[in-house]
């Protein structure tokens, strides 16, 4: 026994965790996950919730690895779009000033700036309901997936919704992923956007999907959605063909002068809750912890890694809500032991970028596929 002890202690920390984190085949995600089953999961004592998602976790991923991101607004206001908690809405009237889409130059600057900090993804976001119309614009911002993609980083954009064939183009240009969120459960959707329908948004997600380019798509937390809402968002994003890669979580910051300005923060332990049951249901996804992080103390933020969330967005700025400052964030994951994902690291991100690799990938982890179901 001692000797047994002995070894494992002899052994390197991050090695244990590495060896969790080796290739994850598809196969171990489910797709068959009823409404109730989340419900139960989420429902769960908060200890026993966390703990068990902290399981999945180190099962599936390299839990002391965090993806940093950096967002950069190209195009800021003036949608058309009626998301009520937008402050980019033309619909309302916020501090937000509209502006033209970005020339090239200061977005490459910002990207490197980025990557020099420690990000390793990019993601450039516009303020439109599509890109209809917007021929040189999109010509433009293929330009900066290109150059973005060059430099080494992952690249991500959030532009509104797609066509199969805008798709295509970006992933020629080498985009990596592609952020769509879905906000909320199917039900009460409506409440918060009318201007464009959830199916909508899925013909997106299947566009982005079929293209061969990561999903990026979670919700908002603090919209006055129920628990049945949130439970009803990751049941939606759990049933499709492939999980997203990527699940972002937000909690509201209301803008003043949009139709939830006076919303009630959601609570700490219904992201946390919600963080975890994102883990267990989404073992192989990147929970991203995202806006709202800024005025969370460490420890709450602490407690949300430990949920299973592994992004953050770091920088100067979100989109149009303040961000977490690199050194900070680099200080505080020192604390607790956590470093960043390297480019392209996270398997299922990997797999998209290098198809020719996957095969390879799940004979070697054929394993852990079989007992690997019931998370
Ligand atoms: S969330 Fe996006 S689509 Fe909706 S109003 Fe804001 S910028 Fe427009």
């Amino acid at each position: 026994m001692f000797r047994l002890l002995a070894h494992q202690k002899s052994l390197p920390f991050r090695r244990c965790l590495a060896t969790h984190a080796v290739s994850i085949p598809s196969s171990i995600t489910r797709h068959d996950w009823t409404r109730q089953e989340i419900q139960d999961i989420f429902n769960a004592p908060l200890m026993d919730l966390v703990f068990r998602a902290a399981s999945v976790h180190r099962k599936y991923q390299d839990a002391s690895k965090v993806q940093l991101c950096t967002l950069m607004n190209i195009k800021t206001g003036g949608c058309t779009e009626d998301c009520s908690y937008c402050s980019q809405s033309s619909r309302y009237s916020t501090p937000t000033k509209a502006s033209r889409l970005l020339d090239i130059e200061p977005v490459i600057e910002a990207a490197r700036k980025a990557k020099e900090n420690g990000s390793t993804r990019f993601c450039m976001g516009a303020a439109w309901r599509d890109l209809a119309g917007r021929k040189r614009g999109f010509e433009r911002i293929l330009e900066m997936v290109r150059e973005v993609r060059g430099m080494g980083m992952e690249v991500c954009t959030t532009l509104g919704m797609l066509s199969p064939d805008q798709a295509r183009q970006l992933k020629e240009a080498g985009l990596t992923a592609y952020n769509h969120n879905l906000d909320t459960s199917r039900e009460f959707y409506p409440q918060v956007i009318t201007s464009r329908s959830y199916d909508e948004r899925l013909s997106t997600i299947d566009a982005v999907r079929d293209a061969g380019i990561s999903v990026c798509s979670g919700g908002i937390l603090g919209l006055g959605e129920k628990d049945e809402d949130r439970v009803g968002l990751i049941w939606e994003v759990s049933n499709m063909s492939e999980h997203p890669e990527s699940f972002p979580v937000n909690a509201l910051v209301p803008i003043a002068g949009t139709p939830l300005e006076k919303n009630e923060p959601v609570s700490y332990h219904t992201l946390v809750r919600t963080i975890a049951t994102a883990r267990v249901v989404l073992p192989s996804t990147i929970i991203r912890l995202a806006a709202g992080r800024n005025t969370m103390p460490e420890s709450e933020q602490a407690m949300c890694f430990m949920a299973g969330a592994n992004a953050i967005f770091t920088g100067e700025q979100m989109l149009t809500t303040p961000c977490s400052p690199w050194d900070e964030d680099k200080a505080m994951m020192d604390r607790w032991g956590l470093e960043g994902m390297q480019s392209f690291e996270q398997v299922n991100v990997a797999r998209k970028e290098r198809p020719a690799t996957n095969t390879l990938d799940e004979t070697r982890t054929k394993g852990i596929a079989s007992d690997s179901v019931h998370v």
